[in-house]
């Protein structure tokens, strides 16, 4: 038997991505004979005694190995966990450890046979079918209508879509980003690897696809042949965007807002001459950017930059997408006296119904009307008062931008 931990769906509560190497790990032990379960709890396969020894649990048939795998460095596992993560473990040792969640860039690669192996799209099944059930009994015990259809949603990435690699690497190497160890982006796996015909969509993990030198066309078109929805979940680089690629990519089933990067304020006049590029194609998607923020020296000049950006994306009709620059041993922004700014410039961009209708200054008014006490600040007017008191004129028009009231750029 093989135990397979998704540590971030043990540690994070509102996890809702199936971690595609542990599903490739299940493929390939079940194509062996074995069975493969999915472990639900740490408790379930081993303890940690007063002496600091890690105890396996003894259970019925031991486990052949355990697979113990986590993509998010933040996401908490128990300390023995923790602590045999530290030493690399052999090849034949029974608990095996890995992921960029525990060893970030060094994380090694799966082994070549397991890598790439068809993943086992069903090694979530029994999990979705307990969560399903729980919250049933609870809506009947709280009498409250239940519909599937609805609560199903949030699993969609694991019964929808084939998931898989076909580049992997990037050129690029910026700081902030995982991809260190890599000079070039180069063909990984063949759709057909990990293509599923029996599920409806397709979702790409590469790290910069279009940076795929010629082979980028050839590989497209083969998704596009798919005639399957398909998207690219991490975002593709707009600095790379030729004619071509629009034509391609524009006129095809993408799932979902297309979106790109646009991680600092130096890409500044590259970033809107492939805007403008964009809209000669006049996509019928929304076009989505994620932001970093807070990555090179959290403060008022971050927080500034950050709004420059918005400010030109709104320009074009895309929409913002801050992500807070979180590395493995810290989010730096969180230590920052700017805390409750990123809080609230995130809340602002991240909800799209709202970032549409309202300035930033709107929200913050719209948040205060909520707060209880009438007397004090909410956090969101309090950071927006601080910038306010220490922005320039010119910095201070920044709050009230409205991505309503621009007219679109051509
Ligand atoms: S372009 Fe993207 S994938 Fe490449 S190094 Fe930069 S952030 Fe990472």
């Amino acid at each position: 038997m093989i135990a397979i931990v998704d540590a971030d769906l043990l540690g994070r509560k509102k996890h809702r991505f199936p971690n595609l190497a542990c599903e490739k790990i299940a493929g390939y032990w079940r194509d062996q004979g074995e069975e493969v379960r999915l472990i639900r709890s740490f408790d379930e396969i081993a303890y940690c005694d007063t002496f600091g020894t890690v105890n396996l649990i003894p259970c019925e048939e031991r486990f052949a190995k355990i697979y113990i795998s986590k993509v998010f460095t933040d996401t908490p596992v128990p300390m023995w966990v923790e602590k045999m993560a530290q030493f690399p473990q052999s090849s034949d040792s029974i608990i095996q450890i890995g992921g960029t969640g525990f060893y970030f860039d060094k994380a090694l690669p799966l082994p070549e046979e397991i890598e790439h192996h068809m993943p086992d799209y069903h090694l979530y099944d029994g999990w979705i079918a307990e969560e399903k059930e729980k919250a049933k009994r609870l809506a009947e015990a709280t009498g409250k209508e239940f519909t599937e259809k609805r609560f199903m949603l949030q699993f969609k990435e694991y019964t929808d879509y084939s998931i898989g690699f076909l580049t992997r690497g990037c050129f690029r190497k910026c700081p902030f980003c995982i991809n260190q160890k890599y000079e070039a982006v180069s063909v990984h796996s063949p759709l057909d690897e990990f293509f599923d015909e029996s599920r409806k969509k397709i979702c790409l993990l590469d790290d910069n696809f279009l940076g795929c030198g010629l082979k980028w066309k050839e590989l497209l078109k083969q998704l596009i042949a798919t005639g399957r929805q398909f998207k690219f979940k991490q975002g593709l680089d707009e600095r790379l965007l030729k004619d071509e690629m629009c034509e391609l990519i524009f006129s095809s089933k993408y799932d979902g807002d297309i979106t790109f990067a646009f991680d600092k304020i130096e890409d500044y006049e590259k970033i809107e001459e492939k805007l403008k590029l964009i809209q000669k194609f006049q996509p019928k998607k929304l076009v989505k950017f994620y932001v970093l923020v807070g990555f090179s020296k959290p403060g008022k000049e971050d927080i500034v930059d950050a709004f420059k950006r918005i400010e030109l994306l709104m320009k074009y009709k895309c929409l913002p997408y801050i992500m807070r620059y979180q590395s493995k041993e810290e989010a730096p922004w969180k230590q920052s006296e700017w805390a409750g700014m990123y809080v609230s410039i995130a809340r602002w961009c991240n909800q799209p119904n709202i970032f549409k209708k309202m300035s930033f200054r709107q929200f913050c008014q719209a948040n205060q009307e909520l707060h209880k006490s009438k007397e004090t600040m909410c956090s969101s007017m309090l950071a927006m008062k601080k910038f306010e008191s220490l922005a320039s004129k010119e910095e201070q028009r920044y709050l009230d931008m409205c991505f309503s009231k621009q007219e679109l750029s051509v």
